[in-house]
């Protein structure tokens, strides 16, 4: 029956999607002088280092950083007043050296995670330095449902990362910056300056949402805030083929606070949100406010009076980076919150997606058990996180709100 438990609290964590991952499935160690090698140094600092791939030195050697990368970090750290093996501690994505093997690398990365695991539950590192695609994949790409993308959107980001209680910073494989241009050199010195700042601060935990369910939006009329950040749950991207409506509505008055509800089917119930939207005294933010827009004037025939921020365009202004200024992106960089979208996402896409006008599944998930809550939740999680982040946005760019 689906309703009662999430994906994740009935997934299994030896066999995640059914398959089996174990060195005995992904082979590789068979293959190598030293196989399933032991993570190294003394982590004095409380620094976790995630590489990528062994090469053919650190096989033979029995140890990591091995070479001109190894080189080029431990000089890098050095400079930076960081010992590589003493005060910190190596693994790899992959702890066996591939040589002549079969590779097959999502699953052997996925085969070799639960090691990278272990340790962060036993030496529950601060920082953890993630080099390369494969680390990135090794320690994000299992929470990440979407499309990891590549290093490029991710590294610089010094993520708070809630589930591992440890700052988590993606950044270039030392063997890329070896084969980089000069400013690629800079670049990944300034990330891992950035990594290491962090090495003394505790990684912030994120505060609890509220979410109020209502069904009488009477209440909405006491928000006193001057500023609040909406977002609609619809049947599809665009409002204008028939059939399309706002299944429902957040709306988060602060950081931490939102009221989530059904669209009621009369315009007489809705009217405290309409008179929301249309009440100049309230600041108005989304994400991506364009869409918002469009489904208020279309299907509430109410434009938004007062719009304040929008989220989206300031990830953009503030980091221009393709792939980085999705509202889900955004929150596990800057709040470090993963995957609260995964169970309710896939409902959200259209069934025809070259179809901008199509209807989504959303109606199917309404009408499970439990499916109108969890949509409810979602929406309001979207709003909460994006008044977070509008606020992060606005002091980071200086920037105040101007009473209307
Ligand atoms: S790469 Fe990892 S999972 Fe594969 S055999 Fe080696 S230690 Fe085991």
């Amino acid at each position: 029956m689906k309703g009662f438990f999430t994906q994740k609290e009935t997934e299994s964590t030896t066999r995640p999607d059914g398959k089996v991952y174990s060195c005995h499935a992904c082979g590789l160690h068979q293959g190598c002088k030293s196989p399933k090698m032991q993570p190294y140094g003394r982590f004095k600092e409380g620094i976790l280092i995630v590489g990528g791939l062994l090469n053919k030195l650190e096989d033979t050697k029995g140890s990591p950083w091995q070479g001109p990368s190894g080189n080029l970090l431990k000089d890098q750290l050095k400079e930076m007043g960081i010992d590589l093996f003493r005060d910190c501690l190596s693994t790899s994505a992959m702890n066996c050296h591939v040589g002549d093997s079969k590779l097959d690398t999502p699953y052997q990365v996925a085969s070799c995670r639960r090691f990278a695991l272990e340790l962060i539950k036993k030496y529950k590192p601060k920082v953890i330095i993630l080099f390369g695609n494969l680390a990135l994949s090794s320690l994000i790409g299992y929470r990440w449902k979407k499309d990891m993308g590549t290093i490029s959107q991710w590294r610089g980001w010094v993520i708070p990362d809630q589930d591992h209680n440890a700052w988590i910073c993606p950044m270039n494989h030392p063997d890329e910056v070896l084969k980089g241009d000069k400013e690629l050199l800079t670049i990944w010195k300034s990330d891992l300056q950035r990594a290491l700042d962090h090495k003394n601060n505790p990684c912030p935990k994120a505060k609890k949402p509220l979410i109020e369910y209502i069904t009488d939006l009477n209440i909405l009329k006491r928000i006193k805030s001057n500023v609040v950040a909406f977002d609609y749950e619809t049947t599809g991207l665009k409002p204008h083929a028939s059939g399309h409506r706002i299944v429902c509505a957040s709306i988060a008055y602060n950081e931490y606070c939102a009221y989530a509800f059904m669209m009621p089917p009369s315009r007489t119930e809705r009217q405290p949100f309409i008179d929301l939207l249309a009440n100049n005294l309230i600041g108005k933010m989304a994400h991506n406010m364009k869409f918002e827009e469009t489904w208020s004037t279309v299907k509430l025939r109410q434009t938004v009076n007062n719009w304040a921020f929008d989220s989206m365009q300031a990830a953009h202004v503030l980091d221009n980076r393709p792939g980085i200024t999705g509202l889900k992106f955004q929150t596990y960089v800057r709040f470090g919150v993963i995957d609260y979208a995964s169970e309710v996402s896939p409902y959200l896409k259209a069934v025809d997606s070259k179809n901008g006008n199509a209807i989504n599944r959303i109606m199917e998930l309404v009408e499970q058990p439990g499916g109108a809550e969890k949509l409810l939740e979602y929406c309001a999680l979207d709003s909460i996180y994006e008044f977070r982040l509008a606020k992060l946005q606005m002091a980071e760019m200086n920037y105040e709100l101007t009473p209307f």
